[in-house]
């Protein structure tokens, strides 16, 4: 059996290799390293994709999320509800631009922003809310965009972990996480599920004149060469990174089945574990692109499993261990402990095994056997 690995980069790359070597080499023959062809090449087939009228790339998905905030011309003071059980970039980056925070509850069943929670912290300042789609999971878009247009909030969706998933509204239709509020962000980390081979992200909004915005702001707020209309940042995704990514996106749905039939195999063969929770999914695969495979262990040693598996070769992850809210450069005194009662409980149950497009059902076998050996 092949060694496994949280993430199997080398081996999705091995499939890849000579086709992903031709074209990085085309794109240094052609220097034309920063906005080279490969880079709107790679826009339009992703505009293409997600049924999206504009996507803007950039440097990483944090400056997304920044330039995002950015474009709607927030001001200090403005207060921006997310999830406090998600990676700290989203908070980070509400911070770094002087707007406040509010961070709120999560469902215990998706692990995504809890509605009733965002409703109860929508104040006179409340201007935007920011969803994560966590884990590979659409969140509950058709209430977070009622709430919003109820009380005229932005909403950006930071879809980072879950690019090519589905949301299905209650009359059927679908559309691509990442398209539905205002602005949708995304990362290109090497381990997400389009990753490319360095940094990268990107920008989605229908909105033209937001669109407008956002391409002059990742520019240093030039519209026009060498005049800067705006306070800018440079925050660009190279040539070769778009070349790479170009190649992968068409891969994506299949890399996204690949995750999806890992999950499957994951969840028949731990459905006999009454102490394990393995991810809820709502409705069909389609709101589910399994970045992470991640299980809850009820009244269990959850560090000890970590410890056991660790201990068998088998990787795997804790995400997240500490509430966003307790984190020291995020705490606040507004918080209360009983705002919070679902994180607090499911930083000590959350288990990530390992999840990639490259799993094999030896591998799974052997993570489940070790699984179930530790539990008894
Ligand atoms: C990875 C990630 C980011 C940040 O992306 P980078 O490209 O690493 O800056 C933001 N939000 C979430 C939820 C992520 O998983």
């Amino acid at each position: 059996m092949k060694k496994i690995q949280m993430v199997d980069l080398k081996g999705q790359y091995e499939h890849i290799k000579e086709q992903v070597n031709q074209s990085v080499l085309e794109t240094i023959e052609s220097t034309m390293f920063i906005n080279g062809p490969s880079v709107k090449s790679f826009q339009d087939h992703l505009e293409k994709y997600l049924g999206v009228k504009h996507v803007i790339p950039c440097a990483n998905g944090t400056d997304a999320l920044q330039i995002a905030l950015m474009g709607l011309g927030l001001k200090p003071g403005d207060e921006i509800i997310t999830a406090d059980f998600t990676f700290a970039a989203t908070v980070e980056v509400i911070s770094l631009l002087g707007l406040t925070p509010v961070l709120v509850d999560v469902d215990p069943k998706t692990f995504n922003i809890d509605i009733p929670s965002i409703e109860k912290a929508i104040g006179p300042k409340t201007k935007a809310i920011i969803p994560v789609h966590l884990f590979g999971q659409a969140a509950d878009m058709a209430e977070i965009l009622a709430l919003a247009k109820k009380n005229n909030l932005y909403v950006v969706e930071d879809n980072a972990q879950s690019i090519g998933a589905d949301y299905t509204f209650s009359d059927g239709s679908k559309k691509k996480t990442g398209t539905l509020g205002h602005i949708g962000t995304t990362s290109f980390f090497p381990s997400k599920n389009l990753g490319a081979y360095g940094d990268g992200g990107a920008i989605f909004t229908n909105d033209d004149e937001l669109a407008h915005t956002i391409r002059g702001m990742v520019n240093h707020g030039m519209y026009i060469r060498y005049q800067h209309d705006v306070v800018g940042v440079n925050s660009r995704l190279d040539s070769v990174q778009a070349a790479i990514l170009d190649i992968k996106l068409n891969l994506l749905d299949f890399y996204n089945e690949s995750r999806k039939a890992a999950a499957l195999k994951y969840n028949q063969r731990l459905a006999d574990q009454p102490q394990l929770i393995t991810p809820f999914r709502k409705g069909d695969c389609d709101a589910h692109v399994y970045h992470q495979y991640t299980l809850k262990l009820i009244d269990g040693d959850r560090d000890g499993l970590v410890k056991h598996l660790n201990e068998n070769g088998i990787p795997c992850g804790v995400y997240y261990p500490i509430p966003l809210h307790l984190q020291k450069a995020y705490t606040s005194g507004h918080y209360k402990a009983e705002d919070f009662i679902v994180t607090l409980k499911i930083v000590n149950q959350v288990i990530s095994l390992p999840m990639h497009t490259e799993l094999t059902d030896d591998q799974i076998d052997f993570i489940t056997d070790t699984v179930k050996a530790f539990l008894g």
